[in-house]
């Protein structure tokens, strides 16, 4: 960590990151890994290394499966719903009493502007936490009318068992607090693991919910990367896979789900189409687009990547997202003035640019950004705008991740949602409209888990998200996912 980046941290902050090397949460204990292998952690807005994780082999992974397994053998599983749900109401107050800690970290680690992560990331998790907390007490069975005289029916709802949880760098803390809740709130236990480039607030969270009194072997935090992720995948354990990333990932993950017969949950890529009709309010529309793409500097799986405008206003939309963009104020995520931090690592820069060399060589017009914003060693890059673009080329159909943005015209309805659905991907679209009609017909027509009209990727805990198509299998969020976490078992019983 460089001084100045110290010097930006508060002191709870910058205890929590030079208390490392961090280990792995195990049942009870911290520790490091068997093999005793730990990696960096590289702070994003200067390509510094920030600390040291303890990076979890297979040997950590049998471990915490067997914590894990015990919890639900032991006091977790004798626990009423009531207590489940009191420990999550706790954990949720504890996040948003270390707010202001917790921000800072997801800013140091990911790169993010920390005014964005006070905003968004950390009230979200607890919001998302408290959601779930409400549904223990709420998980019922139901009684089945069976045409068999004198017997009696009943379902139960009970936990899966042991969940791996394997989440992105992109929302760190939140997409912790989105994969445990829902397990908690059904009464599992898990092993989440963070991506190996942003690690720091899921091991604080692992602090938390010690802090807030969680049975031990509830909640193992392994810290690691893709060999991690794969040794959780494989074993035999693991009851349940819940999986946010890319992908090609995801594919892997699934295909071994399968053979293992796991329950499994999907959440990966996108390539979201964003379509503006003529008759939308223009300024609502530059402003929410513009939003939709360079949101986390374009680093959501919902990012509304590929823009559709009517032919008759493509001039002025695009205009009026080039003269935003080259406003953008991009930097550090731990600088107070930064509208925009940098991608999240050296490696997701190369792919960026890559893919702006690639938009360039196949002929598209480069009407804003491009160049990274070179500065102090970190991974910027400029909010992105290219014009003149096929639709078949690769920066029109494969997710770039990142702040690059490709603007289309089209002439009718029935085209444009043509277009809009010809891609593997299916997550997320968007329709900017005045005519009711028209935001209806197409929402119908569009090929996504959530459509979006006049506005961009507003999330709530109650409401279900998730991907048509390669964009994964299974929702996020409300009782969907809860779902996720419960198998069904009926009870017969023979009155006679
Ligand atoms: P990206 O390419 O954007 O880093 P990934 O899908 O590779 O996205 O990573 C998302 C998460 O999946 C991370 O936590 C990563 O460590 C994990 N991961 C990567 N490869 C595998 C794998 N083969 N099996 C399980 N988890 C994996
Ligand atoms: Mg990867």
């Amino acid at each position: 960590m460089t001084t100045a980046t110290a010097e930006a941290l508060s002191d709870a902050a910058r205890t929590f990151v030079s208390s490392g090397p961090h280990r792995l949460l195990i049942g009870a204990e911290w520790l490091g890994a068997a093999d005793g292998r730990t990696f960096e952690t590289i702070d994003p807005s200067t390509g510094e290394p920030i600390c040291e994780v303890a990076h979890a082999g297979a040997d950590d992974v049998d471990r915490a499966v067997k914590a894990a397994a015990a919890a639900l053998e032991g006091k977790w599983g004798a626990m009423p719903p009531a207590g489940r749900a009191r420990l999550m109401q706790r954990l949720a107050d504890l996040v948003e009493d270390n707010a202001d800690e917790l921000a800072q970290i997801e800013s140091l680690d990911n790169g993010k502007p920390v005014k964005m992560a006070v905003r968004v990331d950390v009230p979200q998790a607890a919001e998302h936490i408290r959601y779930y907390a409400g549904w223990p007490t709420k998980i019922e069975g139901e009684t089945i009318p069976v045409s068999w005289p004198r017997m009696f029916a009943y379902t139960r709802k009970e936990p899966v068992g042991v969940c791996a949880q394997i989440i992105p760098w992109n929302f760190p803390l939140l997409m912790s607090a989105w994969k445990i809740a829902p397990a908690l709130a059904a009464g599992c236990t898990v092993l989440l693991k963070p991506a190996e480039q942003t690690p720091l607030t899921a091991i604080r969270l692992g602090q938390l919910v010690q802090e807030a009194g969680f049975p031990e072997g509830v909640v193992n935090v392994l810290t690691g990367d893709g060999e991690t992720g794969a040794a959780m995948v494989d074993h035999p354990g693991v009851a349940k896979i819940a999986f946010t990333g890319s992908t090609a990932v995801g594919r892997e993950i699934g295909a071994k789900a399968g053979r293992g017969l796991k329950r499994v949950t999907l959440e990966l890529g996108g390539k979201s189409p964003n379509i503006i009709l003529p008759d939308a309010d223009l300024d609502a529309a530059v402003k929410g687009s513009f939003q939709g793409i360079y949101f986390n500097t374009g680093q959501a799986c919902n990012a509304g990547s590929r823009l559709f405008v009517h032919r008759d206003q493509f001039d002025t939309v695009v205009s009026g997202l080039a003269e935003a963009a080259g406003k953008a104020k991009v930097g550090p995520g731990l600088d107070p003035g930064t509208q925009f931090g940098p991608v999240v690592s050296e490696e997701q820069l190369g792919r960026v640019t890559s893919y702006i060399e690639s938009g360039k060589s196949d002929g598209a017009e480069l009407v804003a950004g491009g160049a990274p914003a070179a500065d102090g060693g970190g991974y910027f890059v400029s909010p992105t705008l290219f014009t003149g673009v096929r639709d078949d080329m690769a920066i029109a159909r494969e997710e770039i991740f990142g702040p690059v943005l490709v603007a289309m015209p089209y002439d009718d309805l029935e085209e444009v949602a043509r277009r809009a659905n010809d891609t593997e991907y299916g997550l997320a679209a968007g329709i900017w409209t005045r005519d009711v009609g028209n935001a209806h017909r197409l929402a119908a027509m569009l090929k996504a888990g959530s459509v979006y009209v006049n506005v961009w990727g507003p999330t709530d805990p109650a409401a279900p998200f998730g991907g048509y198509k390669a964009s994964g299998i299974g929702r996020e969020m409300g009782h969907a996912n809860l779902d996720a976490y419960l198998e069904v078992k009926t009870v017969w019983t023979n009155l006679a």
